[in-house]
């Protein structure tokens, strides 16, 4: 039992990445420039940031008899993310993202979910224990959320905090499943679809935080990109803005992930909303100026190297 456990239940991707000077138009064909492949998924990207971070994390996901799922495994075990609960499926291939980066550092994704879509609400209950047993279980919305909501039933019963990334965003999405949520993290892009509120500007992001907060959550955490993060949290009118250094952006793939698994691992180590959000947005920051998802994230040693007033 590990009272201090991250529990990350949601996807796991391989990422095929191409660098490219401007995107194909319909029915056109351009030359890359570069061409990486990495692990990817919402999830497992989470999972890796917290992990980079010196948290205690364990996976719930599923990959195909493949390749991909192998590597995919491999990735998360030598990141430090436990995988004992990572299964294997012959009913899928393993998930996939075809990534195009553009010049501007831009990105445009397909994803091809394979194994994720087989993370039902029977897997979320056959790993009830883990989940049960740990202080935070993480979800995304890139999977079917029916599994997503057993995941945080089984997390509410026995007192563990509940964190929902509605990313990549699905205008769909059963918002009754918010109930379930302790602290909810999106982008600009997901508040809108959230909350109904058109996001123009940070005053827009603003209402829609203050909106969230009603929709059941007890904070709601808006990332901004280069403008920083918004949190709301019930009971205040108050709206935190925390703002980043603006950096050079050069692959911005992940961001969003880096930032929620970074303030995972600061929140169940008991840090402040405020300071892990703070030390997140700082720590999100520097991936960006990197190429790659999982390989984009700074370990924690590294930060403590380079940039020890990063962290809380
Ligand atoms: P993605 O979908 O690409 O993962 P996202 O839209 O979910 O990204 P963003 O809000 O773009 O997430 O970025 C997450 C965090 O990363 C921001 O809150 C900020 O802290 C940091 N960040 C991103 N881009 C920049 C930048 N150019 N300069 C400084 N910080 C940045």
């Amino acid at each position: 039992m590990s009272y201090d456990r991250i529990v990350v239940f949601g996807s796991i991707v391989q990422d095929l990445v191409s660098y490219t000077d401007r995107f194909p138009r319909p029915g056109e064909s351009v030359r890359g420039n570069d061409f990486k492949s990495g692990s990817g998924g919402k999830g497992a990207n989470q999972a890796v940031a917290a992990a980079r971070l010196g948290a205690n994390v364990a996976m719930i996901g599923l990959v195909g008899e493949d390749m991909f799922g192998d590597s995919n495994i491999k990735g998360l075990t030598e990141n430090g993310v436990d995988t004992s609960c990572v299964g294997k499926t012959k009913e899928s291939h393993t998930a996939t993202a075809t990534i195009t980066v553009n010049k501007e550092a831009e990105n445009s994704i397909v994803v091809t979910l394979g194994a994720n879509l087989l993370l039902t609400p029977e897997v979320a209950d056959a790993n009830s224990s883990i989940i049960s047993n740990s202080k935070m279980v993480m979800c995304q919305g890139e999977i079917d959320e029916k599994g997503n909501r057993r995941a945080f039933e089984i997390a509410r019963k026995n007192k563990v905090i509940t964190f929902l990334n509605p990313a990549p965003g699905d205008p769909n999405m059963d918002k009754t499943i918010l109930d379930l949520v302790d602290i909810i993290c999106t982008n600009e892009n997901e508040a809108e679809f959230i909350t109904g509120i058109p996001q123009n500007n940070v005053e827009d992001a603003k209402k829609a935080a203050l909106e969230m907060v009603k929709m059941g959550p007890k904070h709601a955490i808006i990332t901004l990109g280069a403008k920083g993060v918004l949190l709301a949290s019930k009971g205040q009118n108050e709206i935190e803005h925390i703002s980043v250094d603006k950096v050079e952006a050069i692959d911005t793939t992940g961001a969003g992930d880096c930032f929620c698994g970074t303030f995972a691992a600061h929140h169940v180590a008991g840090v402040s909303m405020i300071d892990a959000i703070r030390s997140a947005a700082k720590i999100a920051a520097l991936s960006v100026t990197r190429h790659g998802t999982q390989s984009s994230y700074w370990k924690l040693d590294e930060i403590k190297e380079k940039h020890p007033d990063f962290l809380p």
